[in-house]
């Protein structure tokens, strides 16, 4: 570290409530190293209501760019000065790219992490039909993306709970925004719904906390209607292998697919916005996240 960090290295950052626990300095630093990039990368505690003046403080710094996770994602999309599309419609940024004059630009990588990370395990959203399972940020920032990338439809279940609502205005949001993409919500309790949409739907998303610890031992589709047809994919990444990723593998599923790859990918598209290079994602991928 004291041989890499000079008068002229540049400082990325995490802001958020709470950072201790993140990974992401350890990811950014390393591949900053490997890619011959010279910058560093610290995590700072911002609770919301220092949202403002932590950004600004950004800014004097000149930092080349930071990363923004919960409660500020919302707030960072309220204040800087350009959003990416997705990001305008998801309505919150988790990366912030700073140029050379200081314009700060919000970006959303959720989304594009989620779908590279479908990618990467043979499948592909464009012309698919997708049931997503929640209404929260991830699930907001999934059908927002898999819109983008041509999905033809979206059909959107949630408890009725305070995310309920989020997902109304998700579907309006498409409506007006990507009206190729044919988007929909029904309560999570209507399990006949439920039933008919995963049968007739390509691609299943889980981005609840259900399969998360503590509610680990839980599903919210049932077993039975796991086929080898269908694509089942997670947003849960602790466990590694959720409930339903381990029934949608003994159910022979098309592809099961677990939420880590989209925590990996979603942190690649960072860092190109961030330094217009790769990533090195698969030693990333064993050296961090196994
Ligand atoms: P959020 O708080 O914004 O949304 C929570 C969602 O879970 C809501 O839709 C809520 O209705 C639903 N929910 C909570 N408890 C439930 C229950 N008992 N039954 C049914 N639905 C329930 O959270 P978020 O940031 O959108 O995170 C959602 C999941 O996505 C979490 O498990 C999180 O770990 C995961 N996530 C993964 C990544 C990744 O990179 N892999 C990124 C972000 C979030």
């Amino acid at each position: 570290m004291e041989n890499r960090i000079s008068g002229h290295t540049r400082l990325y950052c995490l802001i958020g409530s709470p950072v201790g626990h993140s990974g992401s300095p350890a990811m950014y630093n390393y591949s900053f190293e490997r890619t011959g990039v010279d910058a560093a990368y610290l995590a700072f505690e911002i609770p919301l209501e220092q949202v403002e003046e932590g950004v600004a403080a950004l800014k004097t710094l000149h930092v080349g760019g930071f990363n923004v996770t919960m409660p500020d994602k919302t707030a960072v999309a309220g204040i800087v000065d350009e959003l990416s599309p997705a990001a305008r419609l998801i309505g919150a940024c988790n990366t912030v790219t700073v140029s050379e004059d200081g314009k700060l630009t919000g970006h959303n990588t959720d989304g594009i992490g989620f779908v590279q990370n479908l990618h990467e395990n043979g499948v592909e959203v464009k012309g698919q039909k997708l049931v997503v399972l929640g209404a929260g940020g991830a699930a907001t920032a999934i059908c927002v993306q898999a819109a983008l990338d041509g999905a033809a439809e979206i059909a959107i279940f949630n408890r009725r709970d305070e995310f309920y609502a989020n997902g109304e205005r998700t579907v309006e949001k498409l409506a007006q925004a990507v009206p190729g993409c044919k988007a929909t919500i029904t309560p999570l309790e209507d399990a006949d719904a439920l039933a008919d949409a995963v049968r007739g739907c390509n691609i299943l998303v889980n981005a609840t906390k259900v399969g998360m610890k503590p509610l680990d031992d839980q599903t919210l589709v049932p077993a039975s209607l796991l086929r080898s047809d269908l694509v089942v994919a997670d947003t849960v990444y602790n466990p590694r292998e959720t409930r339903m990723i381990q029934q949608a593998e003994a159910a022979g599923c098309k592809a099961a697919v677990g939420g880590i790859g989209m925590l990996l990918w979603q942190g690649v598209a960072a860092f190109k916005l961030f330094t217009g290079k790769d990533m090195p994602a698969q030693e990333v991928l064993e050296k961090f996240f196994s």
